[in-house]
């Protein structure tokens, strides 16, 4: 068994879509990025490709290429998941923590963890999406951000 750590940080700006676990949230602002800035699908991956020590997302997915230009992170994601079968890799589960003043995330987590879910190939049970702000403190809690963290738990395949 091994283990994996993600973190990322998206700017939160007028004109964008606010698009978190796949799921598009009404907001007045939304997150700046070369893809579709899916805060907490990047640190999902980056936990995934962490566990399996096989670097980044950005070493994966450049940003400075025009291919990942508009990207839908639930796709990214599900080609974490094929490189990590590749290396021999299943996993066992997930667990992410965004963390933002606004919106209300609450009602969208359900979504989420489904969305992942199918990106994963993975039962819902597996996935845990939680949602805290930060109490008004630091940059999400002056709303100039969206920031999210992840673990996950993998294991070799049965062979
Ligand atoms: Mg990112």
């Amino acid at each position: 068994m091994r283990i994996g750590h993600g973190y990322d940080v998206h700017r939160l700006v007028p004109g964008r879509k606010l698009i978190l676990g796949g799921v598009e949230i009404p907001h007045h602002l939304g997150l700046l990025g070369h893809s579709d800035a899916d805060v907490a699908a990047h640190a999902l991956m980056d936990a995934l490709l962490g566990a399996a020590a096989l670097g980044d997302i950005g070493q994966h997915f450049p940003d400075n290429d025009p291919a990942y230009a508009g990207s839908d992170s639930l796709v990214l994601l599900g080609k974490v998941m094929d490189l990590l079968a590749r290396e021999g890799w299943r996993v066992e589960n997930v667990d992410v923590t965004i963390l933002a003043q606004k919106p209300k995330l609450m009602p969208h987590i359900p979504q989420m963890r489904q969305n992942f879910s199918r990106a994963m190939g993975l039962p819902v049970t597996a996935i845990s999406v939680k949602a805290t702000t930060e109490e008004r403190l630091g940059f999400t809690g002056a709303e100039q951000g969206i920031a999210a963290h992840a673990v996950a738990l993998i294991e070799t395949l049965d062979r």
